[in-house]
Protein backbone atom coordinates (compact mmCIF):
# COMPACT_ATOMS: atom_id res chain seq x y z
CA UNK A 1 0.00 0.00 0.00
CA UNK A 2 0.84 3.60 -0.31
CA UNK A 3 1.78 5.38 2.68
CA UNK A 4 1.16 8.96 1.95
CA UNK A 5 -2.06 8.28 1.40
CA UNK A 6 -2.37 8.17 5.20
CA UNK A 7 -1.40 11.79 5.26
CA UNK A 8 -3.64 12.52 2.28
CA UNK A 9 -6.85 10.34 1.73
CA UNK A 10 -6.22 8.02 -1.26
CA UNK A 11 -9.56 9.51 -2.33
CA UNK A 12 -7.93 13.32 -2.94
CA UNK A 13 -4.73 12.28 -3.88
CA UNK A 14 -4.98 14.09 -7.23
CA UNK A 15 -7.00 16.63 -5.64
CA UNK A 16 -5.00 19.19 -3.22
CA UNK A 17 -1.53 20.97 -4.71
CA UNK A 18 -0.12 21.41 -0.82
CA UNK A 19 -0.73 20.73 2.17
CA UNK A 20 -0.41 24.75 4.34
CA UNK A 21 -1.51 23.59 7.50
CA UNK A 22 -1.00 19.79 8.87
CA UNK A 23 -3.66 18.81 11.54
CA UNK A 24 -0.97 18.21 14.62
CA UNK A 25 -0.02 22.23 14.45
CA UNK A 26 -4.05 23.34 14.27
CA UNK A 27 -4.69 21.22 16.83
CA UNK A 28 -1.45 22.85 18.57
CA UNK A 29 -2.72 26.32 18.06
CA UNK A 30 -5.73 25.96 19.09
CA UNK A 31 -5.22 24.79 22.47
CA UNK A 32 -3.21 28.26 22.54
CA UNK A 33 -6.15 30.28 21.70
CA UNK A 34 -8.67 28.67 24.25
CA UNK A 35 -6.27 29.00 26.81
CA UNK A 36 -5.97 32.69 25.53
CA UNK A 37 -10.03 33.32 24.70
CA UNK A 38 -11.29 31.84 28.03
CA UNK A 39 -9.09 34.09 29.99
CA UNK A 40 -10.48 36.98 28.95
CA UNK A 41 -14.35 36.15 30.19
CA UNK A 42 -15.39 36.59 33.48
CA UNK A 43 -17.40 33.74 35.42
CA UNK A 44 -20.76 34.25 33.18
CA UNK A 45 -22.27 31.68 31.16
CA UNK A 46 -21.37 32.20 27.03
CA UNK A 47 -22.95 30.53 23.89
CA UNK A 48 -20.39 29.31 22.09
CA UNK A 49 -21.89 29.34 18.35
CA UNK A 50 -20.76 27.41 15.64
CA UNK A 51 -20.95 28.96 12.05
CA UNK A 52 -21.97 25.63 10.17
CA UNK A 53 -20.76 23.99 7.96
CA UNK A 54 -17.10 24.52 7.63
CA UNK A 55 -16.87 26.15 11.33
CA UNK A 56 -17.89 22.46 12.91
CA UNK A 57 -14.28 20.96 13.28
CA UNK A 58 -12.77 24.34 14.38
CA UNK A 59 -15.79 24.50 16.68
CA UNK A 60 -15.68 21.13 18.37
CA UNK A 61 -11.80 21.07 19.28
CA UNK A 62 -11.98 24.35 20.54
CA UNK A 63 -14.92 23.70 22.83
CA UNK A 64 -12.84 20.85 24.51
CA UNK A 65 -9.95 22.95 25.01
CA UNK A 66 -11.82 25.75 26.32
CA UNK A 67 -13.73 23.02 28.98
CA UNK A 68 -9.95 22.68 30.13
CA UNK A 69 -8.94 26.13 30.30
CA UNK A 70 -9.38 28.65 32.94
CA UNK A 71 -10.92 32.04 32.89
CA UNK A 72 -9.80 35.67 34.58
CA UNK A 73 -10.48 34.66 37.71
CA UNK A 74 -9.02 31.24 37.38
CA UNK A 75 -12.37 28.81 37.34
CA UNK A 76 -13.72 27.12 34.61
CA UNK A 77 -16.09 28.78 32.13
CA UNK A 78 -19.80 27.69 31.88
CA UNK A 79 -20.51 27.39 27.66
CA UNK A 80 -23.93 27.06 26.17
CA UNK A 81 -23.27 24.96 22.73
CA UNK A 82 -25.53 26.47 19.71
CA UNK A 83 -25.26 27.00 15.96
CA UNK A 84 -26.13 28.47 12.75
CA UNK A 85 -25.78 28.37 9.62
CA UNK A 86 -24.72 30.68 6.79
CA UNK A 87 -24.18 30.01 3.70
CA UNK A 88 -22.67 32.24 0.83
CA UNK A 89 -20.54 30.65 -1.75
CA UNK A 90 -20.92 28.16 -4.77
CA UNK A 91 -17.58 26.33 -6.50
CA UNK A 92 -14.81 28.79 -5.19
CA UNK A 93 -16.97 31.97 -5.83
CA UNK A 94 -19.02 33.77 -3.19
CA UNK A 95 -22.21 34.38 -3.87
CA UNK A 96 -22.75 37.71 -2.30
CA UNK A 97 -25.48 37.03 -0.64
CA UNK A 98 -25.53 35.67 2.77
CA UNK A 99 -28.08 33.51 4.26
CA UNK A 100 -28.59 33.02 7.65
CA UNK A 101 -30.88 29.97 9.07
CA UNK A 102 -32.08 30.53 12.54
CA UNK A 103 -35.50 31.13 13.77
CA UNK A 104 -36.93 34.19 14.74
CA UNK A 105 -37.22 32.23 18.35
CA UNK A 106 -33.54 31.10 18.48
CA UNK A 107 -32.65 34.94 17.49
CA UNK A 108 -34.87 36.23 20.34
CA UNK A 109 -32.89 34.51 22.70
CA UNK A 110 -29.56 35.71 21.92
CA UNK A 111 -30.60 38.78 23.83
CA UNK A 112 -28.64 39.79 27.11
CA UNK A 113 -25.76 36.71 26.33
CA UNK A 114 -22.42 36.82 26.02
CA UNK A 115 -21.75 35.10 22.45
CA UNK A 116 -19.21 34.00 20.97
CA UNK A 117 -19.03 32.99 17.19
CA UNK A 118 -16.58 30.10 15.59
CA UNK A 119 -16.07 30.39 12.09
CA UNK A 120 -13.92 28.72 9.72
CA UNK A 121 -12.09 31.45 7.66
CA UNK A 122 -12.54 34.94 6.86
CA UNK A 123 -12.25 35.88 3.74
CA UNK A 124 -13.44 39.41 2.29
CA UNK A 125 -15.04 39.76 5.43
CA UNK A 126 -18.59 40.25 3.91
CA UNK A 127 -20.41 36.92 5.32
CA UNK A 128 -19.28 37.91 8.66
CA UNK A 129 -20.21 41.30 8.69
CA UNK A 130 -23.68 40.99 7.42
CA UNK A 131 -23.96 38.11 10.34
CA UNK A 132 -23.12 40.63 12.70
CA UNK A 133 -25.16 42.96 11.53
CA UNK A 134 -27.82 40.62 11.68
CA UNK A 135 -27.21 39.54 15.07
CA UNK A 136 -26.82 42.89 16.77
CA UNK A 137 -30.49 43.36 15.85
CA UNK A 138 -31.60 41.22 18.76
CA UNK A 139 -29.24 42.76 20.98
CA UNK A 140 -27.04 40.09 22.78
CA UNK A 141 -24.63 41.49 25.84
CA UNK A 142 -21.50 40.91 24.16
CA UNK A 143 -20.50 39.48 20.54
CA UNK A 144 -16.83 38.61 19.80
CA UNK A 145 -15.91 35.87 16.63
CA UNK A 146 -12.84 33.86 16.66
CA UNK A 147 -11.63 32.49 13.26
CA UNK A 148 -9.43 29.75 12.56
CA UNK A 149 -8.11 31.08 9.45
CA UNK A 150 -7.83 34.88 8.40
CA UNK A 151 -7.27 35.16 4.27
CA UNK A 152 -4.54 37.53 2.98
CA UNK A 153 -6.82 39.36 0.02
CA UNK A 154 -6.90 42.25 -1.53
CA UNK A 155 -11.02 42.15 -1.48
CA UNK A 156 -11.07 42.42 1.98
CA UNK A 157 -13.77 44.25 3.78
CA UNK A 158 -11.62 45.70 6.51
CA UNK A 159 -13.59 43.39 9.11
CA UNK A 160 -11.09 41.61 11.24
CA UNK A 161 -11.72 39.22 13.98
CA UNK A 162 -11.32 38.69 17.87
CA UNK A 163 -9.23 35.53 17.64
CA UNK A 164 -7.19 34.22 14.53
CA UNK A 165 -5.62 30.79 14.04
CA UNK A 166 -3.62 31.23 11.47
CA UNK A 167 -3.11 33.74 8.23
CA UNK A 168 -3.48 31.89 5.05
CA UNK A 169 -2.18 33.59 0.80
CA UNK A 170 -5.43 34.00 -1.06
CA UNK A 171 -5.54 30.73 -2.56
CA UNK A 172 -8.89 28.59 -1.84
CA UNK A 173 -8.24 26.48 0.94
CA UNK A 174 -9.96 22.89 2.04
CA UNK A 175 -9.89 20.34 4.89
CA UNK A 176 -10.51 20.60 8.44
CA UNK A 177 -13.87 21.25 7.59
CA UNK A 178 -14.01 23.55 4.84
CA UNK A 179 -15.04 22.39 1.84
CA UNK A 180 -15.17 22.93 -1.90
CA UNK A 181 -18.93 22.12 -2.94
CA UNK A 182 -19.01 20.48 0.58
CA UNK A 183 -16.23 17.59 -0.65
CA UNK A 184 -12.94 18.02 1.55
CA UNK A 185 -14.37 18.05 4.98
CA UNK A 186 -13.10 14.46 5.54
CA UNK A 187 -9.46 15.74 5.32
CA UNK A 188 -7.28 16.14 8.43
CA UNK A 189 -4.95 18.80 7.14
CA UNK A 190 -5.91 22.23 5.62
CA UNK A 191 -4.82 22.19 1.77
CA UNK A 192 -4.64 24.18 -1.27
CA UNK A 193 -7.32 22.40 -3.54
CA UNK A 194 -5.43 21.60 -7.18
CA UNK A 195 -6.65 21.76 -10.60
CA UNK A 196 -7.88 18.88 -10.73
CA UNK A 197 -9.91 18.61 -7.48
CA UNK A 198 -11.79 22.38 -8.61
CA UNK A 199 -12.55 20.71 -11.98
CA UNK A 200 -13.58 17.34 -10.38
CA UNK A 201 -15.90 18.55 -7.84
CA UNK A 202 -17.24 21.92 -9.66
CA UNK A 203 -21.15 22.37 -9.21
P1 LIG B 1 -16.19 35.98 3.04
O1 LIG B 1 -17.59 36.50 3.11
O2 LIG B 1 -15.35 36.41 4.23
O3 LIG B 1 -15.54 36.32 1.74
O4 LIG B 1 -16.26 34.41 3.05
C1 LIG B 1 -16.74 33.79 4.15
C2 LIG B 1 -17.07 32.31 3.97
O5 LIG B 1 -16.77 31.83 2.65
C3 LIG B 1 -16.24 31.51 4.87
O6 LIG B 1 -16.82 31.41 6.14
C4 LIG B 1 -16.17 30.18 4.16
O7 LIG B 1 -17.30 29.41 4.47
C5 LIG B 1 -16.16 30.57 2.70
N1 LIG B 1 -14.76 30.67 2.20
C6 LIG B 1 -14.05 31.79 1.95
N2 LIG B 1 -12.80 31.49 1.52
C7 LIG B 1 -12.72 30.16 1.52
C8 LIG B 1 -11.68 29.22 1.20
O8 LIG B 1 -10.54 29.53 0.84
N3 LIG B 1 -12.01 27.89 1.34
C9 LIG B 1 -13.23 27.47 1.76
N4 LIG B 1 -13.42 26.15 1.84
N5 LIG B 1 -14.23 28.31 2.06
C10 LIG B 1 -13.97 29.63 1.96
MG1 LIG C 1 -17.75 29.70 7.09
MG1 LIG D 1 -18.27 26.39 2.36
Amino acid sequence: YQLDHFVIPGHYKDDVESILIPHGLIMDRIAKLAQIITSEYDSERIVVCCVLKGGHQFFSDLVNYMKKALNKQGKTLPMTLDFIRVKSYENDKSTGKVHVSMSEKELQELKGKNLLLVEDIIDTGNTMKKLLETLDKYEPKSVKVASLLLKKTPLSCGYVPDYVGFAVPDLFVVGYCLDYNDIFRDLDHICAISEVGKSKYAA
